[in-house]
Order: C-alpha cells, then sequence, then structure tokens
C-alpha cells in the first residue's frame, strides 16, 4: 500500500481526460525544498525569499543568499525554482531595516518598491539568483508590481548582474526567466502588455483578492468579504490566463487559491498552467484534478464567472464536483 501510495504521489498531475498541469510547492527555506521534493511537486512555484531575511538579524550577504538559493535548486535536481525577490512591508517586518510607521503598510513602503529604491539590496539579491543558476533551474519573480515601469528596472537590474557576473568569470544560466507576481489590480488589467515583455504570471491571489475587492488580508471582522471565488477576482484571473497564452507565455497561481480543491475545476477551465501551494494541499488537489474533464471545466469556467456573487459560484462549483459536469 505505502508503494502504491508513493506511487500515485509521484504520477504527474493530470485530469481524466489527459491535460497535463504543473503543481509547484510554496516554499520558504531551503531546507522546505526536500519536503516539496518529498510530496512529487513538479518544481517550486514560489521560493518566499523574506525567511531567510527575517530570520537573520541583519541583511544576508550575497554568499550567504546564494548558498539557500543554490541549495533550494540542487535539492529539486533540475526541476523549476522560482525564486521571488525579497517581499518585505505589509504584514512581514524587518526589525534591522527600520522602516517607517505607515498608517497603510500593505499600501506602502513593500516589495518590490523597497527593492527599486534601495537598488544595491536588490541587485545583491540578483546576483545570489543568477549564481545559483548555474545549479539547477532557477527562475527570478518580481513582488507586488503595479506597472510596466518597475518591471521594466526589475528585469534591467537582472540583466545587468547577469551579464557582470558573467564577465566575471562565474558559471551562470546561460538564461534566467523572469517574471511578476500578479496581485494588484493594475497588472492584472494591464496583463496584455505585461505579457509581451515577462516571461510568465504567478497569480498572488492573497493580495489580488485584498486589493481588488478592498479587504485587508488580515483583517477578522472584514473577513466574510474576503473571498477568491468573487466574480471580479475571478475575471481578472481569466484576463492574465489569456493575454499570457496570446503570447506563448504561461501563467501560474501562488496563493492560496490554487491549493483548493474546490478552485480547481475552474482554474482548470481557465486553463491555468502551474498550480503552486502549500506542500501538504499538493495529494488533495491532484486527487481533485484527476477526476475533472477539462471540456467540461471550460464550460463551467465560463458559467461561473457571469455569476453575480462568490456565493453562486461556491454553490455552482459544489453542484459541479457532486454531480461531475
Ligand atoms: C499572494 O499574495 O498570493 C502570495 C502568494 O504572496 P504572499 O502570500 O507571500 O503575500
Ligand atoms: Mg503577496
Amino acid at each position: 500500500r505505502l508503494a502504491a501510495e508513493r506511487e500515485s504521489r509521484f504520477r504527474p498531475a493530470a485530469s481524466a481526460d489527459g491535460r497535463r498541469v504543473e503543481i509547484g510547492a510554496n516554499i520558504g527555506s531551503a531546507a522546505d525544498a526536500e519536503t516539496a521534493a518529498d510530496s512529487g511537486a513538479d518544481g517550486v512555484g514560489l521560493f518566499r525569499t523574506e525567511f531567510l531575511f527575517m530570520q537573520a538579524d541583519r541583511l544576508p550577504d550575497e554568499d550567504e543568499q546564494y548558498r539557500a538559493y543554490r541549495e533550494a535548486a540542487e535539492r529539486m535536481g533540475g526541476r523549476p525554482v522560482v525564486i521571488r525577490t525579497m517581499d518585505i512591508g505589509g504584514d512581514k517586518a524587518l526589525p534591522y531595516l527600520r522602516l517607517p510607521e505607515e498608517a497603510n503598510p500593505f499600501l506602502g513602503y513593500r516589495a518590490i518598491r523597497i527593492g527599486l529604491d534601495r537598488e544595491e539590496w536588490l541587485r545583491v539579491q540578483l546576483r545570489a539568483i543568477a549564481r545559483a543558476s548555474a545549479h539547477g533551474t532557477v527562475k527570478a519573480l518580481f513582488p507586488m508590481i503595479s506597472g510596466l515601469g518597475e518591471w521594466r528596472r526589475a528585469k534591467r537590474l537582472l540583466e545587468e548582474e547577469h551579464a557582470r557576473l558573467r564577465d566575471e568569470g562565474h558559471p551562470v544560466a546561460e538564461r534566467i526567466e523572469a517574471g511578476i507576481m500578479v496581485e494588484v489590480p493594475s497588472a492584472a488589467l494591464l496583463a496584455d502588455r505585461f505579457a509581451r515583455e515577462v516571461d510568465f504570471f504567478s497569480i498572488g491571489t492573497n493580495d489580488l483578492v485584498q486589493y481588488t475587492l478592498a479587504v485587508d488580508r488580515m483583517n477578522e471582522k472584514v473577513a466574510p468579504l474576503y473571498d477568491y471565488f468573487h466574480p471580479a477576482v475571478l475575471q481578472l484571473v481569466r484576463r492574465v490566463i489569456d493575454a499570457s497564452h496570446a503570447c506563448g507565455k504561461w501563467t501560474g497561481m501562488c496563493g492560496g487559491m490554487a491549493g483548493d480543491p474546490l478552485a480547481a475545476p475552474l482554474l482548470l477551465g481557465f486553463g491555468l498552467d502551474e498550480w503552486s501551494m502549500e506542500a501538504g494541499a499538493i495529494p488533495k488537489v491532484k486527487a481533485a484534478l484527476s477526476r475533472l474533464d477539462s471540456g467540461r471545466c471550460r464550460e463551467l469556467a465560463d458559467r461561473a464567472v457571469a455569476l453575480d456573487t462568490p456565493e453562486e459560484v461556491r454553490a455552482e462549483l459544489e453542484r459541479f464536483v457532486r454531480v461531475g459536469g
């Protein structure tokens, strides 16, 4: 039985009619990559590097970061590892950086905004990521992108550091794919423009829901309003996937929605390419996918985006799972 369980765990994720999708794991440290590999993930869809920064009492230097990213890449043995540059600010404080007190931290100085403001820190991180690319399949992901200017600046810094390392004689991958988190509605709305330039999108529903619905993801008082089945969120998700495909790019999702088996038929119907989640959620989502027919899911997705409320979407999904179509 153990052998059978093991075998099913490592079977590639696919729908009943054979549509393959990639299942990634979300990790917060290089050691987590071991769990990710053991859980049958096809790769790491999100390496949240900020934990590396939060555990230290000062900014980790280039070598320290390089060792962590390299270890993750090696543990995944050639499977892709998407490394997100530091997503500090918002709910994630760093005592040694003494970030300013803000009235609205989630709307303030966070993530790529800090990276582009303190460019030397971002350059150090990008060098570490580029050096790790010599030891596996490493991709760079920029968080909280709200406009094309931020993306272009971040991408240029990556290119500059990549080229510099090569000039210095460091072994680096020939090419390092770069993408953006889609977690701010403006990025989703301009997905068609971004799609021409990025290698991939990763939809962060945790923040995308917060910003689309104006519902603080940390505030219990408004928690009932926080719902990724809201039709407005679904429209944005679909838009991003369609825009990426129109340019021959791929879209992943690394927010909590990807790990919800009830969302699986909807996301399969939208054509989502890669799903990244906590390692523990992988077996359930794989099992849910294996029962689905991709054609029926496409019809379901069309019906769902046309509904008016999250409750209606949820009811439709529950009905779909119950009767299988
Ligand atoms: C997200 O916003 O969905 C996401 C994956 O990023 P984080 O939860 O780290 O903000
Ligand atoms: Mg986020």
